[in-house]
């Protein structure tokens, strides 16, 4: 197997609605075909407009108990809400499940890397925009590229956030290893790897947080894989949403 060569994508301006990211990646890269896009959900998020200024929010009765409760702006709380489909934690923060699937820490909801007083949603459907992304690059370049769009996630039991799949396209979230044999001839049973939260984990770390302005990062000689898109529990599997929406109202 080759080295695995992760790159990140420099040069990118600030990004506004309107702006082709998949065209302004291909200008800065020469993808080859089997590489993997990871693009952070901020960029594609505010690319596609799916953004707000907190003035245009008025924010509801729950909306104002929750701020007074967490401490924070009514209305960020009322964007909070409104992404969400279901509130699964009300405090010390909200913690709720977005239509598409994915259970976020304010609905991943974002205030940094914007302007002053606007707040940027997660995009509605992050697997057709992985999809697109693939698509815009497929036609710009004739290469087969794999896209993961990505956003930074709290988690349980360890304390700091790291780089999650929200969207994908070109291979399987899950790497199945079930029926493989290790080493001693074992059959595995259990074992499925989430690749894709491992390689959006590898990108954020390349991308940071704050000022780097490295919305997007370039794997090249991955290995393939087969496996499934199950990425998250159902409703019946999740023991940790079962138990924490027991705490919430509502
Ligand atoms: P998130 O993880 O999707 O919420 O995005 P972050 O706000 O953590 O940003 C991830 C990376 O993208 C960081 O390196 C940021 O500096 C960078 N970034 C965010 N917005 C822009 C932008 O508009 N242009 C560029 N060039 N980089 C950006
Ligand atoms: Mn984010
Ligand atoms: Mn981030």
């Amino acid at each position: 197997m080759e080295n695995i060569v992760v790159t990140g994508v420099q040069g990118l301006p600030l990004i506004r609605a309107g702006d082709n990211i998949a065209a302004m990646i291909c200008e800065r890269v020469a993808v080859e075909n089997g590489d993997i896009v990871s693009l952070a959900s901020t960029v594609y998020s505010k690319s596609k407009g799916y953004t707000k200024p907190l003035t245009e929010i008025t924010p509801s009765e729950r909306a104002l108990r929750l701020a007074k409760l967490n401490g924070e702006d009514p209305r960020f709380v009322q964007a909070v809400l409104d992404a969400s489909q279901d509130i699964i934690m009300e405090h010390p923060f909200i913690l709720s499940e977005l239509p598409f699937g994915h259970i976020g820490v304010r609905a991943g909801v974002d205030q940094s890397n914007i302007d002053d007083g606007m707040v940027i949603f997660l995009p509605p459907d992050p697997m057709k925009a992985a999809a697109d992304v693939r698509n815009e690059i497929k036609t710009i370049t004739g290469k087969n590229v794999g896209v993961i769009i990505t956003d930074t996630c709290g988690r349980s039991f360890r304390r700091g956030q790291t780089g999650n799949a929200i969207g994908w396209s070109g291979f399987t979230a899950i790497r199945d290893f079930r029926g493989d044999t290790d080493l001693f001839g074992h059959e595995l049973k259990i074992t499925e790897e989430a690749v894709v939260d491992e390689i959006a984990g590898f990108a954020n770390f390349v991308m940071g947080e704050s000022n780097n302005g490295v919305p997007a990062v370039l794997f090249r000689n991955c290995p393939s894989w087969t496996g499934h898109d199950s990425l998250y529990f159902t409703k019946d599997e999740d023991i940790t949403r079962r138990l924490l929406k027991k705490t919430c109202p509502s």
